[in-house]
């Protein structure tokens, strides 16, 4: 039978003080997809690797798959994409449905990376595509990659924003990314096995609507992107807690 392991690489908000941004690392043996890049990535890898007993660095994934620009779960990228290019000479895959995708190099990347110097101090223009192979998943049809199959729906969110439904074999996890409440998009979400939902204030989800969802799918759901102010002990649905490895 499939084995799906997730470990949160960090749990909290933009804002926290308390837990890295949201970032969930998908695995399978050897097979790892990072969900979401934010900085400092290379930290929280060595972190949950001391907590989980895992592993996990730059080099052990293949592809990023992004759920939308907000710093919170996109500063990480550069220093992904620069340490995958200078230490490990590798050009990493970055998924993301096109509307993050045709921003994510003019609007976000281009400033800190579109020129690099030899060693002579000439300016040489770089590309994109010289740092990473940019897929764009289809809100139609899954993206096959390392045996993983990815499904994105778009959610409520300032800028454009996908949720994952990522499967193996016969086991889904599926992720809300950023977004208000949304019943149709849970009922999206309800078919993996485990559901890792946001929750937070303003435009977020609210908790209070979260804990009036029907038992047996709150019993297999888990807060994610909460504020430091969140009670962990007193929520009706188990939190995720930053570094920790779930099995499904
Ligand atoms: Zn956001």
């Amino acid at each position: 039978m499939t084995q799906l392991t997730v470990i949160p690489l960090g749990v909290g908000d933009a804002f926290s003080a308390l837990y890295y941004s949201s970032c969930l690392a998908v695995g399978a043996g050897d097979d790892w997809l990072l969900i979401d890049c934010p900085h400092p990535i290379r930290k929280m890898l060595k972190e949950s690797s001391e907590t989980s007993g895992v592993k996990l660095d730059v080099g052990s994934f293949s592809a990023i798959a992004l759920t939308h620009l907000h710093a919170d779960h996109a500063s990480g990228l550069e220093g992904f994409f620069y340490f995958s290019r200078f230490v490990l000479k590798r050009q990493p895959t970055l998924l993301a449905h096109r509307d993050a995708l045709e921003r994510v190099w003019p609007d976000h990347l281009a400033a800190g990376m579109d020129c690099l110097m030899d060693l002579e101090h000439q300016p040489k223009k770089m590309a994109a595509n010289e740092y990473f192979e940019a897929v764009a998943l289809s809100e139609t049809q899954p993206h096959e990659i390392d045996g993983f199959a990815i499904e994105c729906r778009k959610t409520i969110h300032h800028v454009p924003t996908t949720a994952f439904r990522i499967r193996l074999g016969d086991k889904c996890i599926a992720y809300s990314a950023d977004t208000a409440f949304d019943m149709e998009l849970i009922h999206w979400l309800a078919e993996a096995d485990l559901v890792i939902h946001e929750t937070n204030y303003g435009v977020h989800t609210p908790y209070e609507k979260l804990a009036e969802l029907p038992p047996e799918l709150r019993a297999k759901m888990r807060l994610i992107h909460y504020p430091d102010s969140f009670n962990l002990e007193t929520s009706v649905i188990e939190p995720l807690r930053q570094g920790v490895i779930y099995e499904v």
